[in-house]
Protein backbone atom coordinates (compact mmCIF):
# COMPACT_ATOMS: atom_id res chain seq x y z
CA UNK A 1 0.00 0.00 0.00
CA UNK A 2 1.28 3.79 -0.60
CA UNK A 3 1.98 5.62 2.31
CA UNK A 4 -0.70 8.87 1.68
CA UNK A 5 1.98 10.96 4.04
CA UNK A 6 4.39 10.22 1.17
CA UNK A 7 6.07 13.42 -0.74
CA UNK A 8 8.42 11.01 -3.24
CA UNK A 9 8.40 12.43 -6.55
CA UNK A 10 7.04 15.49 -5.16
CA UNK A 11 8.66 19.92 -5.97
CA UNK A 12 8.32 21.95 -3.20
CA UNK A 13 9.19 25.85 -2.81
CA UNK A 14 9.70 27.38 0.54
CA UNK A 15 10.17 31.12 0.99
CA UNK A 16 12.20 31.75 4.21
CA UNK A 17 12.96 28.44 4.70
CA UNK A 18 17.33 29.07 5.35
CA UNK A 19 16.07 29.67 9.18
CA UNK A 20 13.36 29.16 12.06
CA UNK A 21 10.07 27.79 11.25
CA UNK A 22 10.94 27.48 7.36
CA UNK A 23 14.09 25.23 8.05
CA UNK A 24 12.27 22.66 10.16
CA UNK A 25 9.55 22.58 7.30
CA UNK A 26 12.62 22.40 5.06
CA UNK A 27 13.78 18.89 6.65
CA UNK A 28 10.36 17.68 7.45
CA UNK A 29 9.33 18.13 3.59
CA UNK A 30 12.27 16.67 1.94
CA UNK A 31 12.18 13.62 4.63
CA UNK A 32 9.15 12.77 3.49
CA UNK A 33 10.41 12.35 -0.07
CA UNK A 34 10.16 16.17 -1.35
CA UNK A 35 12.87 17.97 -3.70
CA UNK A 36 12.85 21.33 -1.98
CA UNK A 37 13.65 24.78 -3.10
CA UNK A 38 14.21 27.32 -0.01
CA UNK A 39 14.19 31.23 -0.69
CA UNK A 40 15.17 34.14 1.72
CA UNK A 41 17.27 37.54 1.42
CA UNK A 42 21.08 36.13 3.27
CA UNK A 43 22.74 33.82 0.37
CA UNK A 44 24.90 32.77 3.38
CA UNK A 45 21.66 31.38 5.62
CA UNK A 46 20.51 29.49 2.91
CA UNK A 47 23.82 27.77 1.92
CA UNK A 48 24.30 27.03 5.49
CA UNK A 49 20.95 25.37 5.71
CA UNK A 50 21.08 23.52 2.22
CA UNK A 51 24.58 22.33 3.70
CA UNK A 52 23.05 21.11 6.91
CA UNK A 53 19.78 19.65 5.40
CA UNK A 54 21.78 17.88 2.61
CA UNK A 55 20.39 15.79 -0.18
CA UNK A 56 17.84 17.53 -2.42
CA UNK A 57 17.81 21.01 -0.71
CA UNK A 58 18.08 23.85 -3.04
CA UNK A 59 18.42 27.76 -2.74
CA UNK A 60 17.30 30.89 -4.87
CA UNK A 61 18.16 34.28 -3.33
CA UNK A 62 14.89 36.41 -3.59
CA UNK A 63 13.08 38.59 -1.61
CA UNK A 64 9.52 38.46 -1.58
CA UNK A 65 8.75 41.80 -1.56
CA UNK A 66 10.07 42.56 -5.10
CA UNK A 67 6.88 41.31 -6.37
CA UNK A 68 8.54 42.27 -9.98
CA UNK A 69 10.44 39.40 -9.58
CA UNK A 70 8.14 37.18 -9.04
CA UNK A 71 7.24 35.77 -11.94
CA UNK A 72 10.70 35.17 -12.89
CA UNK A 73 11.34 33.06 -9.44
CA UNK A 74 8.58 30.81 -10.52
CA UNK A 75 10.12 29.91 -14.05
CA UNK A 76 13.06 29.70 -13.07
CA UNK A 77 12.43 27.27 -10.45
CA UNK A 78 9.93 25.68 -12.81
CA UNK A 79 13.15 25.23 -15.49
CA UNK A 80 15.91 24.11 -13.57
CA UNK A 81 13.84 21.63 -10.70
CA UNK A 82 10.02 20.92 -12.17
CA UNK A 83 6.68 22.16 -11.79
CA UNK A 84 6.08 23.36 -8.17
CA UNK A 85 3.47 20.84 -6.57
CA UNK A 86 3.59 22.80 -3.12
CA UNK A 87 4.26 25.90 -2.08
CA UNK A 88 4.71 26.92 1.60
CA UNK A 89 4.30 30.55 2.33
CA UNK A 90 6.47 31.02 5.28
CA UNK A 91 9.02 34.35 5.18
CA UNK A 92 7.40 36.76 7.40
CA UNK A 93 8.12 39.92 9.79
CA UNK A 94 7.20 41.24 13.21
CA UNK A 95 7.80 44.38 14.97
CA UNK A 96 6.53 45.00 17.99
CA UNK A 97 5.85 49.55 19.37
CA UNK A 98 2.74 51.08 20.09
CA UNK A 99 0.17 51.49 17.33
CA UNK A 100 0.48 55.48 17.66
CA UNK A 101 4.57 54.99 16.82
CA UNK A 102 4.22 52.72 13.61
CA UNK A 103 5.21 54.51 10.58
CA UNK A 104 2.82 53.90 7.48
CA UNK A 105 6.49 53.20 5.78
CA UNK A 106 6.32 50.55 8.55
CA UNK A 107 3.34 49.61 8.58
CA UNK A 108 3.41 49.05 4.58
CA UNK A 109 6.35 46.87 4.75
CA UNK A 110 5.05 43.89 7.34
CA UNK A 111 1.81 43.95 4.90
CA UNK A 112 3.75 43.87 1.53
CA UNK A 113 5.93 41.05 3.04
CA UNK A 114 3.63 38.88 5.30
CA UNK A 115 0.96 39.60 3.12
CA UNK A 116 0.81 41.10 -0.62
CA UNK A 117 3.96 39.13 -1.58
CA UNK A 118 1.71 35.74 -0.21
CA UNK A 119 -0.74 36.91 -2.79
CA UNK A 120 1.50 37.74 -5.76
CA UNK A 121 3.38 34.45 -5.00
CA UNK A 122 0.61 31.96 -4.50
CA UNK A 123 -1.08 33.51 -7.71
CA UNK A 124 2.34 32.73 -9.86
CA UNK A 125 2.30 29.17 -8.61
CA UNK A 126 -1.82 28.72 -8.66
CA UNK A 127 -1.42 29.42 -12.68
CA UNK A 128 0.63 26.44 -13.19
CA UNK A 129 -1.04 24.23 -10.72
CA UNK A 130 -4.52 24.68 -12.02
CA UNK A 131 -3.28 23.92 -15.41
CA UNK A 132 -1.78 20.82 -14.41
CA UNK A 133 -4.98 20.26 -11.69
CA UNK A 134 -2.92 19.34 -8.78
CA UNK A 135 -1.34 21.47 -6.31
CA UNK A 136 -0.95 22.07 -2.75
CA UNK A 137 -0.73 25.80 -1.12
CA UNK A 138 0.33 26.30 2.91
CA UNK A 139 0.35 29.85 4.50
CA UNK A 140 2.19 30.13 7.86
CA UNK A 141 -0.10 32.28 9.60
CA UNK A 142 -0.17 32.64 13.46
CA UNK A 143 -2.62 32.70 16.30
CA UNK A 144 -2.60 37.30 15.57
CA UNK A 145 -4.78 36.11 12.75
CA UNK A 146 -7.29 34.91 15.20
CA UNK A 147 -6.89 37.90 18.10
CA UNK A 148 -6.13 41.18 18.59
CA UNK A 149 -2.67 41.65 19.73
CA UNK A 150 -1.71 45.00 21.60
CA UNK A 151 1.40 46.67 20.02
CA UNK A 152 1.49 44.63 16.96
CA UNK A 153 -1.10 46.19 14.52
CA UNK A 154 0.73 45.53 11.37
CA UNK A 155 1.70 41.73 12.30
CA UNK A 156 -1.89 41.56 13.79
CA UNK A 157 -3.77 42.58 10.37
CA UNK A 158 -1.38 40.84 8.01
CA UNK A 159 -2.07 37.64 9.68
CA UNK A 160 -5.72 38.48 9.74
CA UNK A 161 -5.96 38.97 6.07
CA UNK A 162 -4.12 35.53 5.69
CA UNK A 163 -6.75 34.29 7.49
CA UNK A 164 -9.04 35.51 4.87
CA UNK A 165 -7.20 34.68 1.98
CA UNK A 166 -7.01 31.70 2.65
CA UNK A 167 -10.74 30.69 2.76
CA UNK A 168 -10.48 33.01 -0.19
CA UNK A 169 -8.34 31.65 -2.51
CA UNK A 170 -9.40 28.00 -1.36
CA UNK A 171 -13.10 28.52 -2.58
CA UNK A 172 -11.63 30.13 -6.06
CA UNK A 173 -9.27 27.31 -6.98
CA UNK A 174 -10.30 24.06 -4.90
CA UNK A 175 -12.47 23.06 -8.37
CA UNK A 176 -9.30 23.39 -10.20
CA UNK A 177 -7.21 20.66 -8.29
CA UNK A 178 -5.39 23.36 -5.61
CA UNK A 179 -5.89 22.80 -2.19
CA UNK A 180 -5.13 26.10 -0.08
CA UNK A 181 -4.38 26.12 3.77
CA UNK A 182 -3.36 27.53 6.90
CA UNK A 183 -1.25 26.66 9.83
CA UNK A 184 -1.65 28.92 12.93
CA UNK A 185 1.81 28.27 14.86
CA UNK A 186 1.27 29.34 18.57
CA UNK A 187 4.81 30.40 20.28
CA UNK A 188 7.27 28.32 18.85
CA UNK A 189 10.91 28.67 19.67
CA UNK A 190 13.05 30.72 16.96
CA UNK A 191 15.11 33.65 16.23
CA UNK A 192 11.55 36.17 15.60
CA UNK A 193 10.11 34.66 18.83
CA UNK A 194 13.40 35.35 20.87
CA UNK A 195 13.38 39.28 19.67
CA UNK A 196 9.31 39.18 20.79
CA UNK A 197 10.04 38.04 24.27
CA UNK A 198 13.49 39.43 24.76
CA UNK A 199 11.64 43.11 24.27
CA UNK A 200 9.19 42.22 27.02
CA UNK A 201 10.50 40.18 29.94
CA UNK A 202 6.92 39.45 31.28
CA UNK A 203 5.67 38.05 28.02
CA UNK A 204 7.57 34.86 28.59
CA UNK A 205 5.81 34.00 31.48
CA UNK A 206 2.21 35.13 30.60
CA UNK A 207 2.67 33.23 27.01
CA UNK A 208 3.31 29.89 28.96
CA UNK A 209 0.68 30.75 31.15
CA UNK A 210 -2.12 31.08 28.03
CA UNK A 211 -1.06 27.93 27.01
CA UNK A 212 -2.88 24.94 28.11
CA UNK A 213 0.05 22.63 27.36
CA UNK A 214 2.40 25.16 29.63
CA UNK A 215 5.78 24.44 26.80
CA UNK A 216 6.40 25.94 23.70
CA UNK A 217 6.42 24.21 20.46
CA UNK A 218 9.17 23.71 18.39
CA UNK A 219 9.64 24.64 14.79
CA UNK A 220 9.22 21.01 13.54
CA UNK A 221 5.82 20.59 14.99
CA UNK A 222 4.94 23.05 12.23
CA UNK A 223 6.81 20.65 9.61
CA UNK A 224 5.08 17.18 10.82
CA UNK A 225 1.61 19.95 10.31
CA UNK A 226 2.82 21.13 6.59
CA UNK A 227 3.95 17.66 5.73
CA UNK A 228 0.16 16.28 6.74
CA UNK A 229 -1.51 19.54 4.63
CA UNK A 230 1.00 18.85 1.47
CA UNK A 231 0.22 15.02 1.18
CA UNK A 232 -2.72 13.16 -0.17
CA UNK A 233 -3.63 12.04 3.24
CA UNK A 234 -5.05 15.84 3.09
CA UNK A 235 -6.53 15.53 0.26
CA UNK A 236 -9.80 16.64 1.74
CA UNK A 237 -8.91 19.39 2.83
CA UNK A 238 -8.83 22.88 1.81
CA UNK A 239 -9.58 26.03 3.45
CA UNK A 240 -9.20 25.15 6.80
CA UNK A 241 -6.23 26.98 9.47
CA UNK A 242 -5.11 24.37 11.41
CA UNK A 243 -3.34 25.23 14.88
CA UNK A 244 -0.94 23.98 15.64
CA UNK A 245 -0.17 26.52 19.75
CA UNK A 246 -0.46 23.96 22.13
CA UNK A 247 -4.40 24.63 22.74
CA UNK A 248 -3.75 28.18 23.26
CA UNK A 249 -6.60 29.23 20.74
CA UNK A 250 -9.09 27.08 22.85
CA UNK A 251 -9.00 30.17 25.42
CA UNK A 252 -9.39 29.92 28.73
P1 LIG B 1 12.47 33.83 11.50
O1 LIG B 1 12.72 35.30 11.69
O2 LIG B 1 13.31 32.86 12.24
O3 LIG B 1 12.49 33.49 9.95
C1 LIG B 1 11.86 34.29 9.00
C2 LIG B 1 12.37 33.86 7.62
O4 LIG B 1 11.72 34.67 6.64
C3 LIG B 1 13.86 34.05 7.46
O5 LIG B 1 14.42 32.91 6.84
C4 LIG B 1 13.99 35.27 6.56
O6 LIG B 1 15.14 35.14 5.73
C5 LIG B 1 12.69 35.17 5.75
N1 LIG B 1 12.27 36.49 5.25
C6 LIG B 1 11.93 37.58 5.97
N2 LIG B 1 11.66 38.61 5.15
C7 LIG B 1 11.83 38.15 3.88
C8 LIG B 1 11.74 38.74 2.60
N3 LIG B 1 11.40 40.03 2.42
N4 LIG B 1 12.00 37.98 1.51
C9 LIG B 1 12.35 36.68 1.65
N5 LIG B 1 12.48 36.06 2.84
C10 LIG B 1 12.23 36.80 3.95
O7 LIG B 1 10.94 33.65 11.88
P2 LIG B 1 10.08 32.34 12.21
O8 LIG B 1 10.73 31.13 11.69
O9 LIG B 1 9.70 32.41 13.63
O10 LIG B 1 8.76 32.70 11.36
C11 LIG B 1 8.40 32.02 10.18
C12 LIG B 1 6.90 32.25 9.94
O11 LIG B 1 6.17 31.74 11.05
C13 LIG B 1 6.52 33.73 9.81
O12 LIG B 1 5.55 33.89 8.81
C14 LIG B 1 5.94 34.05 11.17
O13 LIG B 1 5.02 35.10 11.11
C15 LIG B 1 5.28 32.73 11.52
N6 LIG B 1 5.03 32.55 12.95
C16 LIG B 1 6.06 32.39 13.86
C17 LIG B 1 5.76 32.17 15.20
C18 LIG B 1 6.81 31.94 16.25
O14 LIG B 1 6.47 31.82 17.43
N7 LIG B 1 8.08 31.88 15.90
C19 LIG B 1 4.38 32.16 15.70
C20 LIG B 1 3.40 32.35 14.67
C21 LIG B 1 3.72 32.52 13.35
P3 LIG B 1 16.03 36.44 5.26
O15 LIG B 1 16.07 37.37 6.44
O16 LIG B 1 17.35 35.87 4.88
O17 LIG B 1 15.29 37.02 4.10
Amino acid sequence: MTNPFSLENKIALVTGGGSGIGYEITRCLRDAGAKVIITGRRENMLQEAVNNIGDNVFYEVNDVTDLNKTTELVESITQKYGEIDILVNNAGINMKKPAVDVTDAEFNNIIQTNLTSVFALSREVAKRMISRKTGSIIMISSMAGYYGIDRVPAYTASKSGIEGLTKALASDWSKFGVRVNAIAPGFIETAMMQTAMNSDPDRMNKALGRTPMAKFGKPEDIGHAAVFLASEAASYITGVSLRVDGGNAIGF
